[in-house]
């Protein structure tokens, strides 16, 4: 037998919903058989009580468990579902619905932290885009691997599964689809519903420390002083973006000692870190119908239009987000720059007209009295920062000289940046890196390493950029999950 650990010291704490106050579940299920045998003064017997993966144990600390500790040994479920972020409660409330006796452990106080936080608090749930190529082609080379699992569970899914829960959805730019209530604690509030409503065991504040397997198979994982058991498992701890919310990848560990390779994950869709004070200067203003330009070494690489938002470090927002993998490789090359075009919309030649007219119409003025209408909205303040390192910002209007005057125009097209590099793992929206899916049966999402285990989510290495397509992926693959789980 083998045994895994990662915090052996972490505790299992207070059942939660059917396991907690709530009313319990159908009988049958491990919480409620205790404490029925608790009310009569006895224990079920050890033999009612050992689940069927103990059977070959040989450990004598597990036997010691079940015959002098009765009360720590679980009744056994039919799964396990390990992490309650949306892979897990999807595949769990589905398990639950098909009538399995599920257990959820989740080593948060609350479910779905990550999600809550997801979309900026608004909750990017899917992406609406219909034509399943088109979609698919957003996962890179994780594409061929896909098409099954999204036939069983796609985007159109995705929309009924939240309409019939009671959570409409809309869809917004570049068919990025959001509850219509903007609020990405609704999604989570419906997903502990359903959950609930499938009668599965929530179990918070419990950390899963070891996990135990056999020929094969895993036969019980363990919370301090508890130990649980099921005819079938699923791993959904998630990757290692954001670790305050829980993320911290237990999973990959045990998932390397179970025998699957895992490939080291690394942020992919992430903020840049910058060098330049009026960038920083910017932190929290955000705008839409920008141009960056990226260059290796002063030399053109690629360019992206959409949002830009400035945050304390640098820059962040959907279009940088998404280029970062992109500027990852050239880093490894060179110095990286960047210039932002204020007005991508005007050419040279049309925006120094509009210079000039804002000149005549103000010359007695200083130039720092007219950089407000020089700059798009809202960024005036960083732009003003610029202006003080590169022209004497106090001279008069009519007596800037023309040079000054085309270089104000120039800069206003290609705001300078010096890109420092990547931001971590804590700020990142997606890590790559995870289990092989040639390591993974697609169509159910069973490993194909060991038997009984089933992996979801953001423990899969699939590059993908933001807009709505890691939270479909959870939904995709615990959906499926869920729904390929048998009973014992
Ligand atoms: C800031 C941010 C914004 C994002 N916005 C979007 C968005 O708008 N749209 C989108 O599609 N994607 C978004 N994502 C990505 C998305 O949140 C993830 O892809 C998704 O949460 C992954 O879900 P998961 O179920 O695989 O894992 P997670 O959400 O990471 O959940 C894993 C759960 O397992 C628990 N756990 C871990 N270890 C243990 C253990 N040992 N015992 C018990 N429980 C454990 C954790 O506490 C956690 O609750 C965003 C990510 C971030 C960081």
């Amino acid at each position: 037998m083998a045994e895994w650990s990662n915090a052996p010291h972490l505790k299992c704490g207070m059942p939660q919903g059917i396991g907690g106050s709530n009313p319990p579940p159908s009988a049958g299920f491990g919480g409620l058989e205790r404490e029925r045998g608790r009310e009569n003064g006895s224990f079920p017997a050890a033999e009612a009580l050992k689940p069927q993966g103990f059977k070959k144990f040989r450990s004598r600390e597990i036997l010691f468990d079940f015959l002098h500790l009765p009360h720590q040994m679980k009744a056994p479920y039919d799964l396990i579902v390990v992490g309650g972020g949306p892979s897990g409660l999807i595949a769990a409330g589905r398990a639950g619905e098909r009538g399995l006796r599920v257990l959820l452990l989740e080593k948060n106080k609350r479910l779905g932290e990550k999600l809550r936080i997801t979309g900026n608090g608004r909750c990017n749930i899917t992406n609406a885009e219909e034509d399943e190529r088109i979609l698919l082609k957003k996962y890179g080379k994780a594409e061929q691997f896909l098409y099954s699992l999204f036939s069983q569970f796609g985007v159109k899914q995705t929309f009924s599964f939240f309409e019939k829960n009671n959570l409409p959805l809309v869809v917004e730019e570049f068919k990025r689809a959001f509850p219509k209530s903007q609020k990405a604690e609704d999604v989570e509030r419906v997903l502990e519903a359903y959950v609930k409503k499938n009668g599965v065991d929530i179990r918070t504040n419990s950390p899963v420390t070891r996990v135990f397997a056999e020929n094969g198979r895993i036969t019980a994982v363990q919370c301090e002083g508890e130990r649980y058991s099921a005819h079938e498992y699923i791993v959904a701890t998630g990757g290692t973006s954001h670790p305050e919310t829980g993320s911290t990848g237990e999973g990959f560990k045990w998932l390397e000692q179970l025998g699957h390779s895992v490939i080291k994950p690394t942020p992919s869709v992430v903020p840049l870190a910058v060098k330049e004070q009026w960038a920083k200067s910017l932190s929290g203003t955000s705008l839409s119908s920008m141009k960056i330009t990226f260059y290796l070494d002063a030399k053109k690489e690629f360019s992206l239009s959409g949002k830009i938002l400035f945050t304390h470090f640098g820059v962040s927002g959907p279009l940088i987000l998404n280029s970062a993998h992109k500027v990852a490789d050239l880093l490894h090359g060179g110095m990286v720059t960047a210039t932002i075009d204020a007005y991508p919309k005007k050419d040279l030649g049309t925006l120094e007209k509009e210079i000039i007219g804002i000149f005549d119409a103000n010359k007695n003025k200083t130039l720092k009295n007219i950089i407000k209408e020089l700059s798009p909205q809202g960024i005036h303040k960083g732009i003003a920062l610029l202006f003080e390192e590169q022209f004497d910002t106090a001279t008069k209007v009519h007596s800037v000289t023309k040079e000054d005057r085309k270089r104000i125009v120039r800069l206003l097209k290609a705001l300078p940046l010096t890109i420092l590099g990547l931001m971590g793992l804590d700020r990142a929206v997606v890590s790559d890196g995870g289990v092989p899916l040639t390591e993974i049966d697609m169509r159910t999402m069973r490993s194909k390493k060991i038997t009984n285990l089933f992996l979801t989510g953001d423990l899969l290495n699939v590059n993908r950029p933001s807009g709505g397509y890691s939270l479909q992926l959870c939904w995709s693959t615990g959906y499926v999950a869920g729904s390929n789980a048998k009973r014992n």
